[in-house]
């Protein structure tokens, strides 16, 4: 979606909708300013994925301000963003854009409301990825999803593979743990126990 794209708000708020910023921004770490938003739309100009978004982070943003709670929370947005922070470095009202589209993610996935079912997968099998290695595996975790969820795929990615195999591109073998995996078990550990609260 590119940013001349617009949303189309309703022009009465339900009352009971109202407060879906204050949610947002309460379950964000920090202190997220995001009721400081502008529209200025220097997010979605800077995001590398907001081509695969079908709302641009501004756009993300207008929805929540107005209370649009089903619209804002079934965007695939949050699923593409790639954490690269590059919005909320550049975002004039220091709105830490990038923390919330975590928060999105957490909510949509506590009420089962996304779009893609696959990406909520996908973050899963990340996380059990660094639960167990204590870091990623990208190969494991591509060759993972795509066997859940797109098998079709599999033959087409053959010369990805055997280009990495080849070049040495990415480790085609699963990583050693890393050192300090009990550490990082209790804090992971501590942090659900947070979360729960
Ligand atoms: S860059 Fe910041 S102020 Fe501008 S639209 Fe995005 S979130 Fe709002
Ligand atoms: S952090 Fe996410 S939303 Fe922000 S620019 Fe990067 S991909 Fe886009």
């Amino acid at each position: 979606m590119t940013e001349l794209q617009t949303v189309d708000l309703p022009t009465t708020i339900p009352k009971h909708k109202k407060s879906l910023l204050s949610e947002v921004a309460a379950r964000t770490a920090g202190k997220s300013n995001i009721e400081m938003c502008i529209q200025c739309g220097t997010c979605g100009g800077s995001c590398p994925s907001a081509a695969d978004m079908d709302h641009t982070p501004r756009a993300i943003f207008a929805l929540l301000k107005a209370g649009v709670r089903d619209e804002a929370l079934r965007s695939n947005t949050p699923w593409m963003c790639v954490s690269c922070y590059y919005c909320t470095v550049r975002c004039p009202q220091d709105i830490h854009i990038t923390d919330v589209m975590y928060t999105l993610k957490n909510i949509a996935v506590e009420e089962k409301i996304y779009t893609d079912s696959t990406a909520p997968d996908f973050s899963k099998t990340f996380i059990n990825m660094v639960e167990n290695y204590g870091r990623s595996f990208e190969v494991g975790l591509a060759g993972i999803h795509n066997l859940k969820h797109f098998i079709g795929r599999l033959p087409g990615m053959t010369p990805m593979v055997i280009g990495m195999l080849t070049k040495k591109g990415m480790p085609i073998t699963p990583p050693k743990r890393i050192k300090g995996m009990a550490q990082l078990k209790k804090i992971l550990k501590r942090a659900k126990e947070l979360e729960a609260v």
